[in-house]
């Protein structure tokens, strides 16, 4: 007997009519002459086994879709054969090929669109994914022509796909976005970095250059005042002798010691010694002046008595202020206590603003009130006089300037009596502040410190 098999997969229903995939294998069996005698069929129900392959597919069909879906361009590379095994429907559109094509492309896809300067780094980068653990994520970034011939930078993110049998990775997954735009943002910002430090570069050079010739013209300033202040002292000095004799012979003749003189000899001489005397008072203020700029003497710091001294001060201006008619008051508390300060500069500060108070002022009063407190004495010198406009308050401290208007005013001044103060003050660590309305009067504030700054 010999029988003869066939199989065939069919359709069918049990006997509540569901439907059934089986599997039908029917024998020929043939009698002893070898004619077909009957034959034997086997239903075998593979239902179960028929679900699962079409799940599998239907799942491959997902997965595919959600591959495609993806902005990404997402592909899988066979580094043995080295060329795309699977591209998502995102790379044939970035590329411009259809996946059967990119499949033909086989391993000249790569040397059709990546860009020349980084075929190396992509295949270095090959070379280190071939060796990856399989929690390895690597990324490398290259430019690609895309399907209008235009160059794109890429950025890949590759995991190890599959491995051969010594456990070497032979594809890799790839998971690319498109960083074009990111990269010429970045590009574009790097160089604007890098011209913006160029030019802080060059700008920065151009203020040292700037400052080394300011610190040359400083020098030589400090040089040219230096032998200004030089000579203004020794001139000063060399004029103030003849000067003594002209004033002191002029009084001596003026007082009749050397004869009697006639009421116009009286005149002249006079004003011989009174334009001598002014002469005199204006030398000293240069000199003082020069001194102080030169820098020649260091004050001579000591503990003061300001409430003492500045009384000196108020006594030495009151015969001048008598003589105008003017009312002298002084304000100053019993226990002040001393200072350390320079003195002779103190006074000559004193002095000075007293002086003006009285010079500046035809009726009224001139007033001087000392305080004190934590931070050290404070001298205010007011007077009821002429005042000062807003523009003039600061050009009063500048060297010989006057006031236009107070001409009639001046008796002997040269302008410089507050620049000299100003300076004096501030090498004791003092200050001078002024306020004013014309017409009004003025307060002159001298702030002197408990200590001076370096002591
Ligand atoms: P000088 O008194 O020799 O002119 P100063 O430097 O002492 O020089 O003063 C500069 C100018 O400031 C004076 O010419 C005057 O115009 C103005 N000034 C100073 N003190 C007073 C004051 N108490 N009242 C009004 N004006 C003043």
């Amino acid at each position: 007997m010999t029988k003869r098999r066939t199989t065939r997969r069919s359709g069918t229903s049990w006997k509540d009519g569901a439907l059934v995939w089986v599997n039908l294998s029917v024998a020929l069996v043939r009698d002893r002459d070898g004619a077909p005698d009957y034959f034997v069929s086997v239903l075998t129900d593979i239902t179960a086994r028929k679900r699962a392959e079409e799940a599998l597919l239907g799942s491959r069909a997902f997965i595919a879709s959600i591959l495609d879906t993806s902005p990404n361009l997402i592909y899988i590379y066979d580094l043995v054969e080295n060329r795309n095994v699977y591209s998502n429907r995102e790379v044939s559109q970035f590329l411009g090929y259809t996946p059967e094509q990119i499949l033909a492309f086989g391993s000249s896809l790569f040397e059709r669109i990546l860009h020349p300067e980084d075929a190396e780094r992509v295949s270095a980068h090959h070379a280190r994914m071939a060796e990856a653990s399989d929690s390895a994520t690597i990324d490398v970034g290259y430019r690609m022509k895309d399907s209008s011939g235009e160059w794109r930078w890429l950025q890949s993110r590759d995991v190890p796909f599959a491995r051969d049998e010594q456990g070497r990775v032979t594809q890799i997954l790839g998971f690319t976005e498109d960083i074009t735009e990111r990269k010429h943002a970045e590009d574009e910002i790097l160089r604007l970095n890098t011209g913006l430090e160029e030019r802080v570069q060059e700008r920065t050079e151009e203020l040292q250059a700037k400052n080394r010739q300011l610190n040359e013209m400083n020098t030589k300033l400090e040089d040219a005042t230096r032998a200004k202040s030089d000579f203004l002292a020794a001139m000063s000095h060399e004029l103030r002798t003849p000067l003594n004799s002209i004033i002191g012979f002029s009084g001596i003749m003026l007082q009749g010691l050397a004869g009697d003189l006639t009421p116009e000899q009286s005149k002249q001489l006079g004003m011989i010694n009174n334009s001598g005397r002014h002469l005199l008072g204006l030398i000293n203020e240069v000199l003082d002046l020069a001194k102080v700029e030169s820098g020649q003497n260091r004050p001579v710091i000591c503990e003061v008595d300001v409430g003492t001294m500045a009384r000196e001060m108020f006594r030495t201006v009151m015969p001048m202020a008598e003589g105008k008619g003017i009312e002298m008051r002084w304000a100053c508390p019993e226990d002040l206590r001393p200072v350390l300060t320079d003195m002779l500069r103190l006074d000559q500060i004193l002095l000075n603003l007293l002086g003006n108070a009285v010079k500046f002022t035809e009726h009224g009063h001139v007033g001087a009130t000392v305080s004190q407190d934590d931070s050290g004495v404070t001298i205010s010198v007011e007077d009821s006089g002429c005042g000062i406009a807003a523009e003039d308050l600061e050009r009063i401290f500048d060297d010989f300037y006057q006031v236009a208007r107070h001409s009639s005013a001046r008796s002997g001044g040269a302008g410089l009596g507050l620049a000299v103060s100003r300076r004096l003050a501030e090498s004791i660590g003092a200050r001078i502040e002024v306020a004013s309305e014309p017409g009004r009067g003025s307060v002159f504030t001298l702030s002197i410190p408990e200590r001076p700054p370096t002591a």
